[in-house]
């Protein structure tokens, strides 16, 4: 029976555009994942978009100049066009600017305060003299009062991995006016204003968070399920989910009109309130209600969410807690978090400068050769490291040397001798039936591994097949078996070209522009994207066009 599989993609911050740790992160093993199972037959619906509010955007757009809602405009058309060249496969990619969103968000919030999720209680904010204006949690610095690390932020400490409030924060400082300060180390201390905010009630929560983490969840990957225990474990407490701030989703009630929603809060809301947009949009507004009501959906829909380590509390605690209290709503299936990936050895951050923008590395080397590099070495079980060096070598040492000359090597053989039309093969040899069966195998293999977010294990399949169909060409030499027996080869080259066909569909979800190309190579018309999960003949008497290589060979920097 097909699945319905929503995947839903952490929403990125219109502050910047994406960097290849980002696409490594969420965006690709998603893109692989909604990709492999549309052509397994199984319904998808992949959404995400731009997360557009929160005092970092309007900080930035202040000193730029420009309202936040340009600000906002341009980092979202920015990371648009990554999304267009990098051929990620998005059902619909929207904005948290939207009327819906907005309406959605408010309806969430009003929804669970009514249900006694969300309370409203005074607070201790953290509020800046210098900058006369309250500050996001991450603005302040300090230190840890868990492990004494001095570069603690007000949301969370990198060092030892606990969520915080600035109050907690031992000599709270307003990173805000520390960086535009030109003494270093000179931070300008906050003080603690008290302001009435909404809180949502996660202690209530917890029980019903445990019951449901606790339940089968045996094929998560460990660190992330680890990391959601450790959180319950501590014990949950109530969360702020309202800010001082004019900059964001309305407070649906009368008297917080100078307050808006927390950013998290309705960013997360964003994966929901998608889904009602990309129905309306269909012209089926009520389509959502298979994604997100329990019931809606035979076989049930499997929610996934892909995001980066940093997001798995958002994902595994918040978000489940706020869909628990809403009430009668499809929690997550699984959260397949990826660890980091560093850049040349360093974490990868804006104000280090070591950062590398997406659509650069398109702009020189082309959409495929980053997505193998990415899916070949991203971090899922651990941290990895980019390296330009390494990506050069194993576009040329994997892509070129192992897929890509598959391909050529039949498709100019063809062209050269059998004057490019497939030829009638004859009866099979056990040889024709071996390869042919490794490559069936390859379809269940590599699909297994997708379906359980193996990314690199699923990749490393379909190269496999695609060396075997080398030894294969190798061992059989249609340029000798020409000279005696020319069908012989042309049954070589037909089974070839079956093979070359399966690898057209098994790198197809990984690498869908060669995918497309090597599609019109073997005389397919469409869209490659559209095809099913299975061998395709290549029909014998076909004439096929003059190829050209599927990957261009990279040179390599010249040693230092
Ligand atoms: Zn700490
Ligand atoms: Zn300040």
């Amino acid at each position: 029976m097909n699945e319905h599989i929503l995947v839903c993609v952490a929403w990125p911050y219109a502050k910047s555009s994406t960097h290849v740790g980002q696409i490594v992160g969420a965006y690709l093993p998603a893109d692989t994942f909604a990709r492999y199972h549309r052509m397994a037959g199984n319904h998808v619906l992949m959404v995400s978009g731009s997360d557009e509010h929160g005092t970092p955007i309007l900080v930035d757009a202040e000193r730029q100049g420009i309202t936040p809602r340009e600000f906002v405009t341009r980092y979202h058309r920015q990371i648009c066009e990554v999304w267009e060249k990098i051929g990620i496969s998005w059902d619909l990619y929207t904005e948290t600017g939207t009327a819906n969103h907005y309406r959605i968000t408010q309806d969430f919030f009003l929804t669970l305060y009514e249900k006694g999720y969300i309370f409203k209680d005074s607070m201790q904010s953290a509020y800046c003299p210098t900058d006369r204006r309250f500050l996001p949690d991450r603005y302040v610095e300090g230190t840890c009062p868990l492990c004494g690390y001095t570069g603690a932020r007000g949301d969370q400490c990198d060092n030892c991995g606990h969520t915080l409030d600035p109050v907690d924060l031992i000599d709270p400082k307003c990173r805000l006016c520390g960086s535009k300060d030109s003494q270093k180390g000179a931070l300008n201390r906050v003080e603690m204003h008290m302001t009435e905010h909404f809180f949502l009630d996660l202690p209530k929560l917890q029980e019903s968070l445990q019951q449901w983490l606790s339940e089968g969840k045996e094929f998560w990957r460990p660190n992330t399920l680890a990391f959601a225990m450790n959180w319950l474990k501590d014990g949950l407490r109530p969360r702020a989910i309202t800010r001082d701030l004019d900059w964001g989703v309305p407070i649906p009630l009368e008297g917080y009109e100078d307050k808006r929603i927390y950013v998290w809060f309705d960013a997360v809301i964003g994966y929901y309130s998608a889904t009602v947009e990309w129905a309306e949009k269909q012209g089926t507004p009520e389509a959502w209600k298979t994604w997100w009501v329990p019931g809606q959906a035979e076989p049930p829909v499997k929610p996934y969410y892909f995001i980066g380590k940093d997001n798995i509390p958002f994902h595994t605690i918040i978000w489940p807690a706020m869909l628990i209290g809403y009430g009668n709503r499809n929690l997550p299936y699984d959260v397949p978090a990826n660890e980091f990936m560093t850049m040349s050895g360093a974490k990868a951050s804006t104000s280090r400068g070591n950062v590398i923008w997406t659509h650069e590395v398109l702009e020189q080397y082309g959409a495929d050769t980053l997505r193998y590099y990415l899916s070949a070495t991203a971090p899922e079980g651990r941290d990895t490291d980019f390296t330009f060096d390494e990506m050069l070598r194993r576009n040329n040492d994997e892509l070129v040397a192992a897929y890509g000359n598959a391909v050529h090597r039949t498709l100019t053989f063809l062209q050269s001798k059998l004057e490019g039309i497939v030829p009638q093969p004859q009866v099979l040899r056990d040889a024709d039936r071996k390869i042919l069966a490794e490559v069936e195998r390859g379809f269940e293999l590599v699909g297994r591994n997708i379906e359980l977010c193996h990314f690199k294990d699923g990749l490393n399949a379909a190269m496999a097949v695609a060396r075997a169909a080398n030894r294969y060409l190798d061992e059989q030499a249609p340029w000798k078996q020409i000279k005696a027996d020319r069908e012989a080869a042309g049954t070589t080259i037909y089974v070839m070209l079956q093979i070359i066909s399966g690898l057209r569909i098994l790198f197809c979800p990984y690498l869908p522009f060669s995918s497309q190309k090597l599609h019109g190579h073997l005389g397919f018309e469409g869209d490659v994207s559209k095809e099913h999960w299975q061998l395709r003949e290549v029909p014998a008497g076909t004439k096929l066009p003059v190829p050209t290589p599927l990957f261009p060979k990279l040179e390599l920097p010249a040693a230092v």
